[in-house]
């Protein structure tokens, strides 16, 4: 048997109880406090074996808005050449704090079970036990490893992303620690660019009874654009356009002075974010009494399945075959911190953490048999790279 797998396998009890105690330490995205708090049990899980810094979850003008992003140069056998390998992650959750009182930590029905198990605390212990397993089996690796964990992924990475770009900038290959797609762990080899647009319309008010016609209303307005803005969707293309919320008016006997809209955007091309810009900014109104203020725009820009990336993934392929994995690969709609090093051109493989299912959903879960595999697959990788 492969030796870092047999190690995975053997370890699997002390990868199980990281997990649990990850788990058990909750990070909303939202409460700064908590993050650090969980930032530092992943930090003390790499003392003494890695040079730890840490950076304010600032955005402008918001001091200490999120929890301190984390970066860790993990200390590893081997004479390093140049560059890095860039581990990818983020320490925040989507799950509010108390969530455990109802869905608390399980290991049943073959599974790990709890809030951020899947997204991403998981796949953070895998790295851990990786670069573990590499020290104590002596396995060199060529390049120096660095694990990034930021704090505010799931809120859209405004303070994080100026340093992943950072580090994108020295890193050879990124190794995204998400998950898998579906109960096969599929990697992901391309994500699709994010973005939001924010309409806002500006009618005029009048009382509906007593001066209807001097009214020009806002929401209908909004409407009609509506109809408009669903149109810019190219499922062909796989560019798609949701308007996602809306919100206007003050009373029922009131016309409404004011919508807005927020709306999705989702490009799998950098250059269909041109197309949109353009079908966006060509909206006018169709009352001309109204105005209408386009802001926003794609704010991830999209994985693309490059040849870095297609080279990546085949030796991700060919070491999952020694474990006796069939790794195949996927597409998906959302977005991860990995859509930043990929824009640059930087090999960039994600969806190399835990395998399961229900992200961000009550049946949030991860694979107990696939720990090591997924384990190993890492070492392996880091190794290799
Ligand atoms: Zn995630």
């Amino acid at each position: 048997m492969d030796p870092l797998l047999r190690y995975a396998r053997h370890k699997q009890p002390d990868i199980i109880a990281m997990t649990r105690e990850f788990v058990e330490c909750e990070s909303p995205s939202d409460d700064p406090v908590s993050v650090n708090r969980f930032v530092e049990l992943v930090a003390a899980s790499l003392d003494g074996v890695a040079y730890i810094r840490t950076h304010p979850g600032d955005e402008p003008g918001k001091r200490g808005k999120f929890g301190k992003h984390l970066r860790c140069e993990v200390t590893l056998p081997g004479g390093k050449t140049q560059g890095q390998v860039l581990a990818l992650g983020h320490s925040d959750t989507v799950w509010p704090l108390g969530t455990l009182r109802t869905m608390p930590f399980r290991n049943a029905r073959g599974r790990l079970w709890g809030p951020g198990v899947l997204d991403m605390k998981a796949g953070l212990v895998f790295f851990i036990f990786a670069t573990r397993a590499l020290r104590e089996l002596d396995i060199p690796v060529r390049r120096r490893v660095v694990l990034q964990v930021n704090s505010d992924e799931e809120v859209g990475s405004s303070s994080s992303r100026p340093l992943t770009e950072a580090a994108r900038r020295k890193s050879v290959a990124v190794l995204v620690l998400e998950p898998g797609t579906g109960l096969e762990g599929k990697l992901k080899t391309a994500r699709k660019g994010v973005g939001d647009y924010t309409i806002t319309v500006r009618g005029r008010a009048a009382h509906a009874g007593i001066d209807f016609a001097n009214g020009a209303s806002a929401i209908l307005e909004m409407s009609r654009q509506i109809e408009k803005i669903a149109t810019i969707t190219r499922l062909d293309r796989g560019i798609t356009v949701s308007p996602g919320v809306i919100r206007g008016g003050t009373r029922s006997n009131v016309v409404a002075a004011e919508c807005t809209a927020e709306i999705d955007v989702r490009i799998p091309r950098d250059s269909d974010r041109k197309y949109l810009e353009r079908k966006f900014g060509s909206l006018r109104p169709f009352d001309k009494r109204c105005t209408i203020e386009v802001a926003g725009g794609v704010n991830r820009p999209p994985l693309e399945r490059s040849a870095g990336v297609r080279k990546l993934f085949g030796t991700a392929r060919k070491l999952a075959a020694e474990l006796g994995i069939t790794l195949e690969e996927s597409s998906t709609g959302g977005g991860s911190d990995g859509n930043f090093t990929a824009a640059q051109g930087i090999a960039t493989l994600d969806g190399l953490g835990a395998v399961g299912e229900g992200a961000h959903a009550l049946n949030e879960s991860i694979l107990v048999n696939r720990i090591a595999d997924r384990t190993a697959l890492l070492a392996k990788l880091i190794a290799a790279l």
